[in-house]
């Protein structure tokens, strides 16, 4: 047995990358600044791994906006149709999802489009708002790469998600979509913009709060947008008109993927990389949203047992061959069990035995216990810092006295500790001067969306 002082620096020694400090933060700063600047010129921009795409949204609602609106959320196998009722800083919303059957989610884009109108037509007519003969508005939350041409127009780039409808890449989504619904004949809708998630949190924060100038996603993924200034934005195409500013989709999940922050990476870092469905890409991503967060765990969890760290009472036993199984199981530790074994404060560590035994390990001690939960400690806390320091970047770079921060993601929303550990960093990071809120931006990218029609030059 090895010895419980020596265990502990082991275990110490092991886990001692996923503490980051002030200097590690600044240098990770410095870095994605240099790399918004990069993505935001056009000489550098086909290089830059932050591609700071230009999103054509430049009137941000200013809470005055009053009407119905449409709106549509496709970005996984559900997809909702919203309709949205604004009254001057009131919104009600009613909202349907909607199945993509798998023989949709793999056949021609026009059938997607077609099925997604008929949606479209059957949520309106459930709704009564066929027999007014009026045209309605839409907004559509469209969450796959696109290169935008305008507001209302985007080339799908790829596919991801499962989603492989053919005819699609390459095309205007926006004009398929339109298309869909036009050819139905029965219902009167005018797609005027689209939008990926992160814009959609900025715009529903904004409706309420005029100070929203950031919106971040925490989920699957991880990205962020905010309001940049014309004169940044090298790559700009469209007038420079007032307002004379722009709001910039960053892809920052994509960070990282030149190598820059490597002096950061683990070894459990590497192996999730390597191991996943797009190697090499998303590497900041992959250190700090949903998708991952549980596989690290597990990870350093297999690893603690492999050195004789961890469960250690159980390594002659019987049952050390469930354990191998469940440890060794690709995706079986969930990034919600990180949320749960947080919740934990006192020293019966009831979450935490119960996610243990969900997964088969048994009979945990209270020492596997506390090392269990000061994993997911460490990995959950590296992921909020990381983020920190995405927003202290933004923070500073915008330079506004006051400016509030709009999240949505269910990391965000139900880790216990993430928005605490998150602001802790970013009071080292951010400019004394620079006031900040962090608020949870509910349903933004149905709201957003919507918001991102009624304030689009083409609505009457
Ligand atoms: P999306 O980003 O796909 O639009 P969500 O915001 O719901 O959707 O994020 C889904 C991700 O959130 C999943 O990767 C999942 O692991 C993670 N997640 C779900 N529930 C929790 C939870 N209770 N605590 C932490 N993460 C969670």
């Amino acid at each position: 047995h090895v010895r419980e002082a020596d265990k502990n620096d082991q275990i110490e020694h092991i886990l001692g990358k996923f503490k980051l400090s002030k200097e590690y933060l600044n240098k990770v700063m410095e870095l994605m600044l240099e790399e918004m600047h990069k993505g935001l010129d056009p000489v550098t921009h086909d290089k830059a791994d932050i591609k700071m795409f230009p999103t054509y949204v430049r009137s941000l609602p200013d809470g005055t906006e009053k009407g119905d609106i449409l709106a549509l959320d496709l970005g996984g196998t559900n997809f909702r149709v919203l309709l949205i009722n604004l009254d001057s800083g009131d919104i009600k919303v009613k909202s349907k999802v909607f199945l993509i059957p798998q023989s949709i989610m793999t056949g021609s884009g026009i059938q997607l489009f077609d099925h997604i109108a008929k949606c479209v037509a059957g949520f309106m007519n459930a709704e009564k708002l066929i027999q007014n003969n009026k045209e309605y508005p839409l907004g559509f939350t469209f969450s796959f790469p696109c290169h935008q041409k305008g507001l209302a127009s985007a080339i799908l780039a790829t596919w991801t998600k499962g989603f492989d409808c053919s005819g699609v890449v390459g095309n205007d989504v926006v004009e398929m979509l339109q298309e869909a619904i036009d050819r139905r004949g029965d219902i009167r809708v005018k797609v005027l913009a689209l939008v990926n998630d992160t814009v959609g949190t900025l715009m529903a924060s904004a409706y309420n709060d005029q100070n929203t100038k950031i919106g971040l996603i925490l989920g699957t993924g991880s990205n962020a947008c905010y309001v940049e200034n014309l004169d940044n934005v090298k790559t700009w195409d469209g007038d420079r008109n007032d307002p004379k500013q722009v709001i910039i989709n960053m892809e920052w999940g994509a960070f990282g993927d030149n190598g820059c922050i490597n002096f950061l990476r683990t070894e459990y870092d590497t192996e999730v990389d390597k191991t996943s469905l797009n190697p090499s890409k998303q590497i900041y991503e992959k250190m700090m949203s949903g998708m991952y967060m549980g596989e690290i765990v597990r990870l350093i969890i297999l690893d603690l047992w492999e050195k004789e760290l961890l469960f250690v009472g159980h390594r002659d036993h019987s049952w050390s061959t469930d354990y191998r199984q469940a440890l060794y199981t690709k995706g079986s530790f969930y990034t919600k069990y990180v949320s749960e074994i947080e919740t934990d404060s006192g020293v019966t560590y009831r979450h935490t035995k119960s996610v243990l035994e969900q997964m088969g390990l048994d009979r945990p001690t209270y020492d596997d216990c506390v090392i269990v939960q000061y994993v997911c400690k460490l990995v959950s806390r590296r992921a909020a810092q990381l983020a920190a320091a995405g927003l202290a970047v933004l923070l500073n770079h915008i330079n506004a006295p006051n400016v509030t921060i709009a999240v949505d993601g269910s990391l965000y929303r139900f880790h216990p500790k993430f928005k605490k550990n998150m602001e802790k960093a970013m009071q080292m990071l951010v400019l004394p001067h620079i006031r900040y809120q962090i608020v949870l931006s509910t349903d933004g990218s149905g709201i957003g969306a919507a918001l991102s029609a009624i304030t689009a030059p083409g609505f009457k």
